[in-house]
This record gives C-alpha cells, sequence and structure tokens, in this order.
C-alpha cells in the first residue's frame, strides 16, 4: 500500500537493527485518516471471506481494527494481557512471546464473543516473528470458529513470522512488507 510505505518512509525511525517506531502515526498519536485507508484496504483484501468479526491484541491493534470494522460492518473483540476481574472467568488463553518487551505473557479472550459459527479476521500492527498472530489463531481454533485471515499493517518480512504463517496455510495479508532495515535505510518488498 503506497500512502503507507510513503508514511513510514517519511515518519519511520528504525531503532537498532530489526526494530521500527512509528509512534507518530500509529503506535502512539495515531493518524485516523491513514487508519481509514488501511482498513478499506483490508476490506478490499478480505471482503469475500464474509467475516464476522475481528480480532486483534490490545493496545496497538486495536484503533486500526476498529476502523476497518467500520467497512467489514462486524464487531471487534479484543485479546487482553492482563488478568482482570472485569474478565469472564471462563476464557480462551494462549501464551505469547512478546518480541518487543522479550517476555511471555498470557492473552485471553472471553468465551462469551467467539463461537463455532464465527468466521474470524486477526488484525495487528506488526509482523516480527509470528507470536502474537499465532497465540491468536490459537484462540480462534479453541473457540471452533473458522479463520479468515490474517491482515497486517506493517510486516517485517526479514523476519520469520510472514513465512511461518504463510507456511500453516494462513491467507496473511500485509500492507506494507519491509524486506531491509539495515544501516537504518528501509525497503520494501515488490
Ligand atoms: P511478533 O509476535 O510477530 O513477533 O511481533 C508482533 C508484535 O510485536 C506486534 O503486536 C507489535 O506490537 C510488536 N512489534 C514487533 N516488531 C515491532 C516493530 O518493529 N515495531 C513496533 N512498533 N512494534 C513491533
Amino acid at each position: 500500500m503506497e500512502l503507507l510505505e510513503q508514511r513510514i518512509l517519511k515518519d519511520g525511525r528504525v531503532i537498532g537493527s530489526d526494530i521500527l517506531k512509528v509512534d507518530s502515526f500509529l503506535n502512539h498519536q495515531m493518524d485516523v485518516a491513514l487508519f481509514n485507508e488501511m482498513g478499506k484496504e483490508f476490506y478490499k483484501l478480505f471482503a469475500h471471506k464474509n467475516i464476522t468479526k475481528i480480532l486483534t491484541i490490545e493496545a496497538s491493534g486495536i484503533g486500526i481494527a476498529c476502523i476497518a470494522a467500520q467497512y467489514f460492518n462486524v464487531p471487534v473483540i479484543f485479546a487482553k494481557k492482563t488478568e482482570s476481574r472485569n474478565l469472564d472467568s471462563d476464557a480462551y488463553l494462549s501464551e505469547v512471546f512478546s518480541f518487543t518487551k522479550g517476555k511471555t505473557y498470557t492473552i485471553r479472550v472471553s468465551k462469551n464473543y467467539l463461537n463455532s459459527e464465527d468466521t474470524i479476521l486477526i488484525i495487528d500492527d506488526f509482523l516480527a516473528n509470528g507470536k502474537a498472530a499465532l497465540g491468536l489463531a490459537h484462540i480462534v481454533e479453541q473457540s471452533g470458529a473458522k479463520l479468515g485471515g490474517i491482515g497486517i499493517a506493517i510486516e517485517k518480512g526479514f523476519q520469520d513470522g510472514g513465512k511461518l504463517l504463510r507456511e500453516k496455510g494462513f491467507d496473511v495479508k500485509s500492507l506494507a512488507i519491509i524486506s531491509s532495515m539495515e544501516d537504518g535505510k528501509l525497503s520494501f518488498a515488490e
């Protein structure tokens, strides 16, 4: 997606060899007009899958998922990363290793909001090693719902996640795929 690639080039900052910081438009301040275009693009890519719900993970996936959901006209569920007394104790759980935080945490989704009649679109901001998406896919699997696809804003194509998920047969579509970030210089896959 040209608009997103241009924005990454303009405002993204490479940290070390493998982290892209996009706090000015995606991970902290959010550019809603850009999210709107991303939402339209996700709809173009996955409209034919008859999606009934979008599943994402807190925090950064939520904004993107909500804007996309307006095109699909479906609810958004976000997996929670912390235990809370508010959350139904009857929940689907999965373990996720966080690439950015370097630790494993449990994600949870109440059993009330996913069922075997659903076709789920997973949406997330980044795809690195695929752990977040795999955790979400594991939750979808436990619920008996169908996984319609995985929509990612920014995939780092030089990390293993995309390959791993596609090899598992998941329909993964990313709006921008970064092929390399060496020496702070970004390039995109064709
Ligand atoms: P994965 O689970 O695929 O290894 O990593 C994806 C998750 O880690 C995303 O939900 C995202 O929050 C975070 N992440 C991974 N790489 C980056 C990155 O380069 N920049 C930012 N901002 N977040 C990242």
